[in-house]
């Protein structure tokens, strides 16, 4: 694609034409995201080296709207400082509308590596054909009453319908094996000091992630018989090395013998899935397509507002060897408001963390998640594939 646009000067040099770069410009506006990607950025900023350092086959990925340009210039500046500038590995950018003009040429200028801009189609985005719009209408007023998080916001439903779906069969994504989620407004803490997509793969992993916690209860009432029905119909998916006591509870209280968190059923734990690394060939495989379709055709990802974090944590410990999961220890990471810094102080001073984050006034904002007791993390050190690092410090 980009040596369409350009053409040999009478002295052999490469040149730019006036007309290429309008039409570039072009397509950057109207979203037509294959020629905006390359040829956007070759045109514009043409001295810059964008050219990948990191080994694999790996790209960064943020869904945004047009009107998160700040948020996301912030989360940029501070991956690309700690991390990425290191390997330069590209971005893609995903919306369902045309990103701006204004969004790609500040995201271009932030990153190191090269930029994409995709376009979700309608039918990734919108609620599928079967729901009943009524009822939708009806499901938002009634959680937006109730004080649902979110409860009220039909375009949250489908960001994460899509979050759940769709995200990793966008076209631009099928060319990676690997991405890391990243959203507007977030911090990185500490130093990388390592490729943790080369950290996964070497080790065996297909997910990573830095939080755990609970979810709220109101925003997944059927979510779990829903995921019973798929255990029962389709066993052959589930790990025999899996998480299952991650996300479900037997423990009993020692006085009195009672449950302390439902039996045998969710917990509520959930990886915070605004920090993921993966690997998108997990999502894309069949069974999570079985897993996905079974809790699509359900209908609480518009009847109720069943997170994306909850259903990629709930597939990840049922469909995975629980071994193949990692918690990254030494990521520091905040998404308000909860931040998460590495406990040990060695760590943090030598990967230059600043275990502080911007909002100072929130208190939870300066204390790491992990020691909360919302927090779920001992509880995948105990059930889940124990606490160890992998990487050297
Ligand atoms: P929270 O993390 O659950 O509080 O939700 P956010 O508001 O941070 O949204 C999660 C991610 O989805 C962020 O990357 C947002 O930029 C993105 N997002 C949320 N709603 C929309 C939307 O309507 N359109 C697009 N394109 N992105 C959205
Ligand atoms: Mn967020």
């Amino acid at each position: 694609m980009p040596e369409t646009l350009s053409y040999k000067s009478r002295f052999g040099s490469t040149k730019k034409s006036p007309e290429l770069l309008a039409k570039a410009h072009d397509a950057a506006l109207d979203g037509s995201p294959k020629l905006a990607s390359n040829s956007y950025l070759e045109v514009r900023f043409p001295r810059i080296n964008r050219n990948q350092i990191g080994k694999e086959n790996a790209t960064l990925v943020m869904l945004a709207r047009n009107l998160d340009l700040e948020g996301a210039l912030k989360s940029m500046r501070l991956l690309e400082d700690r991390f990425n500038r290191h390997y330069r590995y590209p971005w893609v950018f995903m919306n369902e509308v045309p990103f701006d003009d204004d969004f790609i040429e500040h995201t271009s200028l932030m990153a190191s590596g090269k930029t994409y801009y995709e376009l979700i189609p309608d039918e990734d985005w919108e609620p599928p054909a079967f729901i009943d719009e009524n009822k939708l209408q009806h499901n938002l007023r009634t959680a937006e009453a109730n004080g649902v998080i979110y409860g009220g916001l039909r375009s949250y439903r489908n960001m994460c319908h899509f979050n759940s779906g769709h995200f990793y069969k966008q076209k631009k994504l099928l060319e990676f094996e690997w991405y890391f989620r990243v959203e507007p407004d977030v911090e990185y803490m500490c130093d990388f000091q390592y490729d943790p997509f080369t950290l996964l793969r070497k080790n065996g992993k297909k997910y990573g992630f830095v939080i755990a916690i609970q979810e709220y209860e109101d925003t997944i009432p059927t979510l779990w018989e829903t995921v019973e029905e798929f255990m029962e119909k389709y066993p052959q998916y589930l790990h025999p090395n899996n998480a299952l006591n991650f996300i479900t509870s037997h423990e009993t209280s020692l006085n009195l013998g009672i449950p302390l968190v439902g039996q045998n059923k969710y917990n509520l734990c959930h990886f915070w899935s605004n920090f993921e690394i993966g690997n998108l060939d997990f999502f894309r495989g069949e069974a999570y397509e079985a897993y996905f379709n079974h809790l699509d055709q359900a209908g609480g990802f518009y009847y109720e507002r069943w997170g994306d974090a909850p259903v990629h944590t709930i597939s990840l410990s049922l469909l995975l060897d629980k071994n193949e999961i990692h918690h990254f220890d030494d990521i520091g990471y905040y998404h308000p408001p909860y931040m998460a810094c590495p406990a040990s102080l060695d760590v943090r001073a030598s990967k230059r963390c600043i275990c502080q984050a911007r909002d100072l006034e929130d208190k939870m904002s300066r204390m790491s998640i992990d020691v909360d007791y919302y927090s779920c993390l001992s509880r995948w050190w105990r059930y889940g594939s124990g606490k160890r690092f992998l990487n050297e410090i």
